[in-house]
């Protein structure tokens, strides 16, 4: 079974999001959207709020599924016995940060790879953020044009 682990903290998840697992979908048997929940870290939603908006986006996809995690992906990913990590593409930034992650975590799992599969963001989708959408939020602004239906605060 060919499974891909999507980590990320999903606060919350966008219609970028949206697009990589969608994509991504019909290139694996198994999608595990995890959100890595790091205690030191402040978030907009809860766990709980996060996993729900997730769930509800994915309900129609049977191989699409939610987690979550605390620490570093690669144990996770060695808990479920999955050997691929999804993670998407945005721009220049993106690239130069995921890169060293990437090479990071095929270091720290040489005797048992873990690889690391890129999407690039459709055009237009590349400017979402999370971080964009919760100051959208925060300021009372138009938000629902970058997030899933499932997303309402
Ligand atoms: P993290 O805190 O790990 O960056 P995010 O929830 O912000 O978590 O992002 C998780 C993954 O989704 C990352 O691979 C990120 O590059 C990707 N991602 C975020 N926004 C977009 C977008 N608009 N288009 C494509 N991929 C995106």
């Amino acid at each position: 079974m060919r499974t891909a682990v999507f980590p990320g903290s999903f606060d919350p998840i966008t219609l970028g999001h949206y697009d990589i697992v969608e994509r991504a979908a019909p290139l694996f048997d198994k999608i595990v959207i995890a959100i890595g929940q790091n205690s030191q870290k402040k978030y907009m939603f809860s766990l709980e709020q996060r996993m729900e908006f997730i769930k509800k986006t994915f309900e129609n996809f049977p191989n699409v599924e939610v987690d979550h995690f605390e620490g570093l992906t690669i144990d996770y990913c060695h808990s479920k016995n999955v050997h691929f990590i999804l993670r998407g593409l945005r721009n220049p930034a993106d690239f130069e940060f995921e890169k060293a992650i990437a090479q990071t975590n095929r270091e720290l799992t040489k005797d048992n790879k873990i690889e690391t599969i890129f999407l690039l963001t459709s055009a237009g989708k590349s400017f979402i953020s999370s971080s964009i959408v919760r100051e959208i939020i925060s300021f009372n602004g138009d938000y629902e044009l970058l997030v899933p239906d499932a997303v309402r605060v």
